[in-house]
């Protein structure tokens, strides 16, 4: 095959992402190959997606069968998967009615649009929502201005109105905003894409309170922390707190693009029908991968090895800082670890990728100073290990200056 590149990208692609230079050619479980046949270890997992890692035989077989079988129905009709998933989703969680979409942003308009339709019903003047400064929701219009990033939601005309932003974990913020007219408050258990910050329990212990006393709707977004990669099937079973409304997506498919929105049967009958709606979400190719995906992380044994890996990561990195002293925090909770540079390292995360990349590991980053790992969540010992001795040999190279 000819060999394409970052000019190929350059000239036909839209100029709204900045991708590594080498072109990914195939993957098997925490690995890929690239098109010079270059192994990297995968801390990635395409953003928390690939959960099971890449071409995990279970889910390979999954596709082929349903491919043969059923691609597309549209919602007119019902298809078989995608009962079978809102069965398990609704099984595994607090969550009594499931929408499908095709990604999280969408399952955020959902949630967002629900929560809005579900107050509106009950007073016109319920439509305030409250986000918080940092979140990360999606990029629709609606969800990226709910998000907490004006830099993404700038410029492209009016913003829906009606969005309150406060800082995250901050109580007493939290208690002047609330007020009867606030129809839901959405956050991400752990900030994500704003550098993997874990809200306290107290923050979310108030949070809920204060929503139930103002009849607001909790809404969590458990997009990226969801699927078992905090070590509970969601995040919110360890936290002590429940949502109303909680979307998922990114790990769900493993790969394959699908998104929901799980809520309970009250908050449910405010869509009626005809009130939301969409082609591709509840497509069986989708839900059948999505079954597999749970039919495996939603396990006991499976989850525990999601700890005991978190574990090692956690040490891992640890024991790289205490020799080479660059990050002034490591943290998050399951596998999805968040470490900040100290200040004295005058690259940004965005770099540390790039040198990442050219020694064959492949990692992310949450906001310009913290590197972010989210390997899949079956990652491998000797993968885990080899990941972080090319993690440790690239910021080897590191030399942040210390102003003692
Ligand atoms: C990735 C992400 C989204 C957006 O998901 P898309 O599938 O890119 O639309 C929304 N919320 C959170 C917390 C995310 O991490």
């Amino acid at each position: 095959m000819k060999q394409i590149s970052r000019v190929d990208f350059d000239e036909f692609h839209t100029p709204n992402y900045c991708p590594q230079n080498k072109v990914i050619v195939s993957g098997r479980g925490s690995y890929v190959i690239d098109q010079d046949e270059n192994e990297y270890v995968d801390f990635a997992a395409g953003i928390a997606v690939n959960c099971l890692g890449h071409c995990h035989p279970e889910l390979t077989k999954t596709i082929i069968k349903q491919s043969n079988k059923l691609w597309h129905t549209s919602n007119i009709f019902i298809n078989e998967p995608v009962l079978e998933l809102a069965r398990q989703l609704t099984e595994a969680t607090f969550a009594e009615k499931v929408f499908f979409a095709n990604s999280g942003a969408e399952a955020n308009e959902a949630a967002l649009k629900t929560a809005r339709r579900y107050a509106c019903n009950q007073d016109s003047n319920k439509t305030e929502i409250i986000a918080f400064h940092k979140g990360f929701h999606g990029r629709t219009f609606f969800t990226v201005s709910v998000g907490g990033k004006p830099e993404y939601s700038d410029g492209f005309g009016p913003k829906p109105p009606g969005i309150k932003h406060l800082p995250f974990n901050d109580i007493t913020a939290f208690e002047t905003a609330i007020s009867e007219r606030t129809c839901a408050v959405i956050l991400e258990p752990i900030q994500g894409e704003g550098g993997v910050v874990c809200a306290t329990k107290e923050f979310l212990a108030s949070i809920r309170s204060l929503c139930d006393r103002h009849n607001a709707l909790l809404i969590f977004d458990e997009v990226q922390t969801g699927v078992g990669r905090t070590g509970s099937l969601y995040a919110y079973m360890q936290l002590g707190v429940v949502p109303d409304i909680l979307t998922t997506a990114k790990g769900l498919g493993g790969g394959f693009p699908i998104g929901a929105m799980l809520t309970t049967d009250a908050i449910a009958s405010a869509l009626t029908v005809g009130t939301h709606a969409s082609t591709f979400g509840g497509n069986p190719l989708a839900a059948s991968v999505a079954n597999t995906v749970l039919s495996i992380v939603n396990n006991t044994n499976f989850l525990t090895s999601v700890k005991e890996q978190s574990e090692k990561l956690f040490l891992g990195l640890n024991e790289i800082n205490d020799r080479l002293d660059i990050f002034n925090d490591i943290r998050g909770m399951g596998l999805l670890v968040g470490a900040e540079l100290v200040e004295g390292v005058s690259e940004t995360a965005q770099d540390l990728i790039r040198y990442c990349f050219s020694n064959h590991i492949l990692i992310t980053a949450a906001g310009p100073r913290t590197l972010r790992f989210c390997p899949p969540l079956n990652i491998e010992d000797k993968a885990l290990e080899e990941g972080l001795k090319r993690l440790e040999h690239t910021l080897s190279n590191i030399k942040p200056t210390r102003n003692t």
